[in-house]
């Protein structure tokens, strides 16, 4: 058992879920563990080569059922999202976006031919796939919209901007989200049809182990055929986010668990006025307090991702565990920080490097004022969004 799980919560995983976790870990300890200190500082990524080992693994779109998917539980899945990003947040995110956001887009409202065609090639990495909702004035609120799409003959014809749109530099395929005369309507778009582009966006301080862009879309003519048929209104593409939240409860707590294993063993080892670190009062009430917080955050995303096996997950209880636990992992992370000292801001140790990166996360899938809102609603009945 993990000196953190006080709670001895791994007994309530099941013998398959621990399995999954130790392939995740491991791979994660071989192949991201000792480059990723250089791809964040260099802002590089290797990221197809990555999707491929991952898809080897299986864990692209891993919750998701056939077309090549491995249809584990959404525990199992939480649990490689939180060994991903135990790594780094850029590499659990690019899972994310795959699987939960354009893989599960494609699975839930994508019509047959749609699914064979793209599932499963993302679901190997062969094929990579971005989600474009966000636009450079429409953040928190999508519903306000500006990118068109218009019937021309049995064409749609879509212009617009997305902006922030994690892997579509790289993306074969991204799943966007256009208004049209009847609403909110949903597109798997090559990106390789004429008038895309993708443009990286550069100067990140954050997330820098993952590629980000903006996607122009400049009259880009596309068969009736690329509309998600199943997707009506703004409720398909927040039904993925809530997918890919969900991962992301889970995910924050593997970046708050790097740091704090790797303060442990530096306030064991690292001596001052003739003692180690933790040997202090005050740092052991630090790391009380994080074991503390780190272990509620861990029961919530066990709750959830039960709750999700169960069908029973509701995008208000998402919400609960995404505000908890990602701001109680960037508080981890800057707390350990403090008891690195100096070293806590070297790129030699992943502290900073993981406050950084918690830092979109805080912000992507959902602000925390935003799910503060959504939780609000729910408890007052009163929306305060407008
Ligand atoms: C690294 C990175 C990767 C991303 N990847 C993707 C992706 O793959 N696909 C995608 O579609 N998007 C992606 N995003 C975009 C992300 O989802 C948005 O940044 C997020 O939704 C917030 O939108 P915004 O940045 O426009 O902020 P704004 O909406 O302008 O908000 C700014 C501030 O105002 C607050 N605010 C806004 N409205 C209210 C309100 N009603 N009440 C109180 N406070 C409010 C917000 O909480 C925030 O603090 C990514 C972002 C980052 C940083």
């Amino acid at each position: 058992m993990s000196a953190m799980d006080l709670l001895d919560l791994d007994s309530s995983l099941t013998e398959e879920e621990r399995q999954i976790r130790a392939v995740v870990r491991q791979l994660i300890d071989d192949r991201v563990r000792p480059q990723v200190a250089g791809w964040y500082e260099a802002g590089q990524v290797p990221a197809r080569e990555l999707a491929r080992e991952f898809g080897k693994l299986g864990l692209l779109g891993m919750h998701l059922t056939g077309y090549g998917c491995a249809g584990s539980t959404a525990v199992a899945y939480g649990l490689a999202c939180l060994e991903l990003e135990a790594g780094d947040s850029g590499v659990r995110s690019l899972v994310s976006v795959q699987g939960s956001l354009a893989m599960y887009a494609i699975w839930r409202y994508g019509s047959e031919e749609q699914k064979q065609r793209w599932l499963p090639a993302m679901a190997t990495g062969e094929a990579i796939g971005c989600f474009g909702l966000t636009e450079p004035d429409h953040g928190s609120d999508p519903a306000s919209m500006a990118t068109r799409a218009r019937r021309d003959g049995d064409d749609w014809v879509l212009t617009g901007t997305k902006m922030w749109i994690t892997n579509a530099p790289i993306a074969d395929v991204a799943v966007i989200w256009a208004r049209t005369d009847e609403g909110v309507r949903g597109f798997a778009v090559p990106m390789d049809t004429r008038g895309v582009a993708a443009r990286e966006i550069g100067r990140k301080m954050s997330l820098r182990a993952s590629v980000t862009g903006e996607i122009s879309l400049d009259d880009v003519r596309l068969p009736a055929d690329a509309q998600l048929p199943g997707a009506v209104g703004l409720k398909a593409p927040l039904s993925c986010l809530t997918e890919a939240r969900h991962g992301i409860v889970w995910g924050a707590l593997g970046a708050a668990r790097d740091c704090l294993e790797t303060t442990l063993s530096y306030a064991t080892t690292r001596t001052q006025f003739g003692r180690p670190l933790a040997g202090f009062q005050l740092t052991q009430a630090k790391l009380a307090d994080m074991a503390v917080e780190w272990n509620k955050g861990y029961l919530v995303a066990l709750q959830l991702g039960r709750l999700a096996d169960a069908g029973k997950l509701r995008p208000e209880q998402v919400s609960v565990g995404k505000l908890n636990n990602v701001r109680e992992a960037l508080a981890i992370a800057r707390q350990c920080r403090t008891i690195l000292g100096a070293n806590g801001v070297s790129g030699d140790y992943p502290v900073m490097r993981h406050a950084n990166n918690l830092e979109s996360v805080l912000t992507y899938e959902g602000t925390s004022e935003i799910h503060q809102l959504v939780i609000g609603q729910k408890l007052t009945g009163v929306s305060a969004f407008t």
